[in-house]
Order: C-alpha cells, then sequence, then structure tokens
C-alpha cells in the first residue's frame, strides 16, 4: 500500500555535478530511492541496465511512449530520449521510500508542475560555464560536438533556476553535499 508520495528532484545542466550529490544522499539516506530513468541512448563505460538506466532501443522507447508509459520524457541530446516510467515511481512509493531524480533541467521542472506540493526541487549550479566546460572535458567519455551541445543547452537551463525550490552553487563539493544533506533532512523529517 502506498501511504505518502513524495519526490525529490536534482536537476542541473550535465557536468554541475547533480549525480555525485544524488550518490552521497543515497548513501546517506535509507528512505530515499534512486529512479532509474529509460533512455535510448547506448551504455557508456561501466553502466549497467536496470542499475544506471533501464537502455531501450528507440523502437522500444517510442511504443512506451505511445503506451502513455511514461510521467515525463524529452529527447534530450541530438536525438536519444530520456524519460521516466510510471512504472518506477509505483515500484518506489511501493517500497514506501521518496523518489530521487537526477534528470534534466526541463524534466525537473515538469515533474515539479505535475506533483507540485509533494516535489522537493534544487536545481545545481556550476560556479561558472567555463569551469562547466572544464569538467565536461575533464570527465574524458564524451566527444568535443557533444560537449558543445551541452554547453549551448546549458545556457538555456540556468534561466529555469530560479523556479526550483533550493539552489546549491557547487564549487566547494564537501559544502554543497553538507548543504544537500540539510536541505533533504529538513524535507525527509516533515512527513
Ligand atoms: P547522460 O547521457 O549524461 O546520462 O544524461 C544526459 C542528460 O539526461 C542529463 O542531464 C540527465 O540528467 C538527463 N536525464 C536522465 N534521465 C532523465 C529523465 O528521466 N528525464 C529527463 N527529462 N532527463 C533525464
Amino acid at each position: 500500500m502506498i501511504t505518502s508520495k513524495k519526490l525529490i528532484v536534482f536537476s542541473a545542466p550535465s557536468g554541475a555535478g547533480k549525480t555525485t550529490l544524488v550518490k552521497y544522499l543515497l548513501s546517506m539516506f535509507n528512505k530515499i530511492e534512486f529512479s532509474i530513468s529509460a533512455t535510448s541512448r547506448k551504455p557508456r563505460g561501466k553502466e549497467k541496465d536496470g542499475v544506471d538506466y533501464y537502455f531501450l532501443t528507440d523502437l522500444e522507447f517510442k511504443e512506451r511512449i505511445n503506451k502513455k508509459k511514461f510521467v515525463e520524457y524529452e529527447e534530450v541530446y541530438g536525438g536519444y530520449f530520456y524519460g521516466t516510467l510510471k512504472s518506477e515511481l509505483k515500484r518506489i512509493w511501493e517500497d514506501n521510500k521518496i523518489v530521487i531524480f537526477d534528470i534534466d533541467v526541463v524534466g525537473g521542472f515538469n515533474i515539479k508542475e505535475m506533483f507540485p506540493k509533494e516535489t522537493l526541487s534544487v536545481f545545481v549550479m556550476p560556479p561558472s560555464l567555463e569551469i562547466l566546460e572544464k569538467r565536461l572535458i575533464d570527465r574524458g567519455d564524451i566527444s568535443k560536438d557533444e560537449i558543445r551541445m551541452r554547453i549551448k543547452k546549458a545556457k538555456n537551463e540556468l534561466d529555469f533556476a530560479s523556479k526550483f525550490d533550493n539552489i546549491i552553487i557547487n564549487g566547494d563539493l564537501k559544502e554543497s553535499k553538507e548543504i544537500a544533506f540539510s536541505i533533504i533532512k529538513k524535507f525527509i523529517e516533515n512527513e
């Protein structure tokens, strides 16, 4: 039985550090569980199906769109789809846990619009676009073209920051972790 439905959204331009913060929070709070998104892109590095993403073919993804299986979905970077399946929220809520999302800015904004009272939304802001670009280059797993695309997208995404409940400027990771911890602790305890 689902007793309460709560959601935490972490959104940011790619490379701002939201994934690190989400992983940290997952290690600190038993009560929250990661929403595994579906994507039509191929796995990178050590990524595993059903752990990092549900990896679908383009056709499988489109079939699920037609069958209205998604809470939200987007074509994030040139032709690749990313989305949150309704079944994923059900799975986590039935376990009496709070869903935490690591999704792009528009996706995060849409979740907050769909569940305004139940959602705590956090925008992770890079200290500057230059630092963001450097972080993406240092990651070493994406092409120059993709980096250019992500920086272009980041410029638009920064305009959304004020629509989120909280903004964390991620310059110093230790400090950002502390801020994220106290925001989430308060949200969880307010049940
Ligand atoms: P990546 O390919 O680097 O794993 O992710 C690319 C972008 O897609 C990131 O900004 C990531 O947060 C976003 N993303 C991941 N899952 C979802 C989702 O379910 N919905 C939306 N809208 N974006 C997502």
